[in-house]
């Protein structure tokens, strides 16, 4: 069993004007992720779903001023961005990266490389990464074009399953995994979603400020996320509640605190 585990978590960014104070994004965040278990974080625009993603990735323009992440008690923020992939992290970004020249077939070889520690066998492989086209609906030819380049929202949400699929991480973390899907993409996405957690047993973060895709992957624990912390906590119910109502009892609470 692994746990990801986010302590009082403070994270900052450099005041985008270049001589202002840094701006203060995560104020507290709390978040204990195990396997097998689904949580939802769900939150308006803007509140920090994202930097609490990029922050658990490691990246460079989000410092973490204080508060502590542990993989099964290994210090997350001492690790490199490859280490923490080693260590079983997974992130799919809400803005994927294009990377023109670099096949999807390289990426993907390459990076399941640097995650298992050897090059997977190449006639293994090519039989691994079509099983998993296939189970995601996803056309032989994709492997062979520039990764991400060109690729509709559909398309790109289906490769960050599509890694999952074949980096098998211990705990996934998933932003908007959900957004600019129509009906039958997200069914796929979620299916592969769904795939993942039964076979490798994985601990599952989603991103969303929809709840629509918790109609298909349900989740296990629900955090509503206003001003860079978590406010409230529950189980699916909470998620209906959302949906029903909106943000704005909680936001208002924020407000009024
Ligand atoms: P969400 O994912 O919930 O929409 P974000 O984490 O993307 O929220 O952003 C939270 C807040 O932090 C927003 O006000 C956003 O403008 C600000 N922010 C995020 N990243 C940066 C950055 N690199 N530079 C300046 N401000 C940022
Ligand atoms: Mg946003
Ligand atoms: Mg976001």
């Amino acid at each position: 069993m692994t746990t990801l585990e986010i302590r009082d978590l403070h994270v900052e960014v450099a005041n985008p004007d270049g001589n202002g104070d840094p701006i203060s994004i995560l104020k507290g965040v709390n978040l204990t992720i195990s396997s097998g278990e689904t949580h939802a974080i769900m939150g308006p625009n803007g509140s920090g779903k994202s930097t609490l993603s990029y922050a658990i990735a490691g990246h460079p323009k989000y410092t973490v001023t204080s508060g502590t992440i542990t993989l099964d008690g290994e210090d997350v923020l001492a690790m490199s961005v490859d280490e923490r992939a080693r260590a079983g992290l997974f992130l799919a970004m809400q803005y994927p990266v294009e990377v023109p020249g670099v096949s999807m077939s390289n990426f993907l070889r390459t990076a399941a490389t640097a995650v298992r520690g050897e090059a997977p066998k190449l006639r293994h492989w090519v039989k691994e990464a079509k099983t998993a086209l296939g189970e995601l609906e996803i056309e032989p030819s994709f492997l062979e074009r520039s990764v991400n380049e060109g690729f509709s929202g559909g398309e790109k949400k289906r490769h960050e399953i599509l890694q999952l699929g074949l980096l098998k991480p211990k705990i996934a973390i998933l932003d908007e995994t959900d957004s600019g899907l129509d009906v039958d993409a997200l069914r796929i996405v979620s299916e592969g979603v769904n795939r993942y957690k039964e076979r490798e047993n994985g601990g599952v973060l989603l991103i969303t400020h929809y709840t629509r895709i918790l109609r298909y992957i349900k989740p296990d624990f629900v955090h509503v996320f206003i001003g860079g912390r978590i406010v409230e906590e529950g189980g699916s119910e909470l998620a209906d509640e959302l949906d029903a109502n909106g943000y704005v009892k909680f936001t208002q609470a924020v407000a009024g605190a």
